[in-house]
């Protein structure tokens, strides 16, 4: 076991627990959690888009001239994932509720698994590129949680099969995701690693600006702008004090 190996691994453990704990403030303190879930989200988005566009994105150009393709394909791959899972539950009004929580259950259990995937990437590359992804990430774990309980519960899941099943989906997942993929990611050369980094910062940007942003405009919040700010703040402060 490398210390690369068991960092990438540590900082799933933690977004499998961020998740966990979403999952049971949503049961808990229900009010209480959807307000925190927000800017939770809003920090977390702050994070990845800076962390993305200042350090990931030069990086992965900086290891592979041909980066940029690979950034556009990891966009566009998550765009068309999450429509896919969005069409199949839309245009069947007719599936019954458990099909309403379960297939979007199955789009988030490989969402959180390519999350974990991403752990392994980012560690490989550097500490320094693991830990920045790592802020972001593990705390849009979250509202991550706290979504797919919710989503299981509206289809009509008892609470407690609800909480099991989303811990299944989007908690263990992602520690699932680096044990499987460390093995292999963090061998390949430094180019295709380029690669794959280009590759997770357009699923980072995409999770950042279009899937955790309108969210949070949709549901504005006092501090939300504030969280927003914070995030940005954290992620250029770190960025510009290593370079
Ligand atoms: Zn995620």
């Amino acid at each position: 076991m490398t210390p690369g190996f068991l960092t990438a691994f540590g900082a799933s453990l933690l977004a499998g627990a961020v998740t966990t704990a979403g999952i049971f403030m949503i049961r808990r303190h229900e009010t209480w959690a959807r307000e925190q879930a927000t800017l939770f989200a809003c920090f977390a988005a702050g994070v990845l888009i800076a962390v993305s566009f200042l350090h990931i994105v030069p990086r992965s150009f900086a290891m592979n001239p041909r980066a940029p393709m690979f950034l556009f394909a990891g966009y566009l791959f998550m765009h068309v994932f999450n429509r896919f899972i969005t069409a199949y539950v839309c245009d069947r009004p007719e599936t019954s509720g458990y099909a309403l929580g379960l297939v979007p259950l199955v789009g988030i259990g490989v969402h959180s698994f390519l999350d974990g995937v991403v752990y392994s990437i980012s560690f490989s590359v550097s500490a320094f590129t693991g830990a920045l992804v790592a802020i972001g990430m593990v705390l849009h774990e979250f509202p991550e949680g706290i979504v797919t309980y919710t989503l299981l519960v509206r289809g009509g899941f008892a609470e407690k099969r609800a909480f099991v099943l989303a811990f299944l989906a989007a908690a263990i997942t992602t520690p699932a995701g680096t044990l499987v993929s460390y093995p292999f990611v963090s061998v390949v050369d430094p180019p295709v690693l380029g690669l794959l980094l280009a590759l997770s910062a357009g699923a980072l940007i995409y999770v950042g600006a279009t899937h955790l942003l309108p969210q949070a405009e949709r549901e504005p919040r006092r501090y939300s702008l504030v969280a927003l700010g914070a995030g940005i703040l954290v992620a250029v402060g770190i960025v510009l004090s290593a370079g």
